[in-house]
């Protein structure tokens, strides 16, 4: 068995569901049920057994070291974490509180629990940590993309926790000999993303006919991986990556916010036409940009690539058809979770 945090999220639940579809080995999945987690993202596990779900904070460090000693799980892969860097400026507060104070408190149970292991099974344990592009700050136009020798240089509340968080675990490893890897991954997109985020808001909005925001002048430059090769890119480092080493994971995608948008209204005007004839792109609106908004994120995967093998499946073109595509074909869901009824499913499922 693996324990999964942040599991009914959006990487953590695509993770869940790549996991169990690709192995027979059980998922704990552990997930505080945040607004960030939904647990119709796991629909298709009702009734399977190798899924168990448990509501819980990781900061909670009884519950958590219960939960090791019942079942004993072989690995942690941690995806729990407050997300949104624009919530992380109003409110950096939660932030601190689950990705610093959460990640350490997971990090004691971890280290109580992997102590007491037999010798055998103690050489096999792994806390694989998932984190992001973000904590190695902006880059220039003419920089390289951000190599795992990059300085940290955190801009937002969001990536500093993150930062942090990833600090503390390379620290578990070198003060304890915890068997830790950490991930750094670009922007993911892709089903079951929560549609504050750019490219699950503007499939709805311009579905729903609203505006679709760019922040600025949308030459903001993200790179963006397909949350599916996101996953195998986990599971690669996971079964292989070396101890105490950390690997940045992306796809050599380097897009400027508007041309995101723009290809997203592409897609849309041929999948699914305005009834107007027009282009979404009409529904394209600027507005104010985000204090201290990174310029350019671009992450170089050449480690993960030549010493894991590791490649992604999905070009940008490919994944963001796919994408569009799961978000027609799953309107319902982004209903649910704009109108908050996803909430209930807690209450009818647990
Ligand atoms: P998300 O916000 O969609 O999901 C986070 C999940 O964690 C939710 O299900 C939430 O309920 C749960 N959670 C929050 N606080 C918790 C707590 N205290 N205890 C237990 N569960 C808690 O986030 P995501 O986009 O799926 O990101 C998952 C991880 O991947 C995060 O660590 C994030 O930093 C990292 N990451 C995300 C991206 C991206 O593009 N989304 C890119 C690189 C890395």
């Amino acid at each position: 068995m693996i324990l999964v945090t942040g599991g009914a999220g959006f990487i953590g639940s695509n993770f869940v569901l790549e996991w169990l579809a690709q192995s027979e080995e059980p998922v704990l999945n552990l997930d505080k049920l945040t607004y960030a987690g939904n647990l119709q993202n796991l629909a298709a596990l009702e009734g399977d057994s190798r899924h168990v779900f448990v509501q819980g904070d990781i900061g909670d460090g009884k519950l958590v070291s219960s939960l090791l000693a019942q079942h004993k799980p072989r690995a942690i892969v941690h995806f729990a974490a407050e997300s949104h860097v624009d919530r992380s400026i109003h409110g950096p507060g939660e932030f601190i509180q689950t990705n610093i104070v959460g990640t350490f408190q997971l990090l004691e149970a971890a280290r109580a629990y992997w102590d007491a292991l037999p010798e055998t099974e103690k050489a096999d344990f792994r806390f694989l940590h998932v984190s992001t592009d973000e904590v190695y700050g902006s880059l220039e136009e003419s920089d390289p993309a951000f190599k795992e020798t990059n300085r940290y240089e955190p801009n937002s509340p969001y990536s500093a926790s993150k930062a942090a968080s990833d600090h503390l675990v390379r620290a578990y490893h070198h003060t304890y000999g915890l068997p830790v890897l950490t991930t750094n991954c670009s922007n993911n997109y892709g089903p079951f993303h929560f549609p504050e985020k750019l490219i699950p808001l503007v499939i709805h909005n311009a579905l729903a006919g609203k505006p679709l925001p760019i922040y600025g002048d949308g030459q903001q430059i993200r790179d963006w991986l397909y949350v599916k090769d996101h996953c195998s890119g986990i599971r690669r480092v996971l079964e292989g990556g070396r101890l105490g080493e950390t690997y940045n994971i992306g796809g050599w995608n380097e897009k400027a916010n508007l041309d995101v948008v723009k290809t997203l209204c592409a897609t849309l005007d041929e999948l699914q036409p305005r009834q107007d004839g027009k282009s979404y792109a009409e529904q394209i609106t600027f507005v104010k940009d985000r204090p201290g908004h990174d310029r350019r994120y671009a992450i170089d995967a050449t480690k993960l690539e030549k010493e894991l093998g590791w490649k992604p499946s999905e070009t940008f073109e490919t994944g963001i058809r796919k994408t569009v595509q799961w978000y027609l074909d799953n309107q319902k869901w982004t209903q649910d979770v704009v109108s908050g009824n996803y909430r209930d499913w807690v209450q009818r499922q647990y």
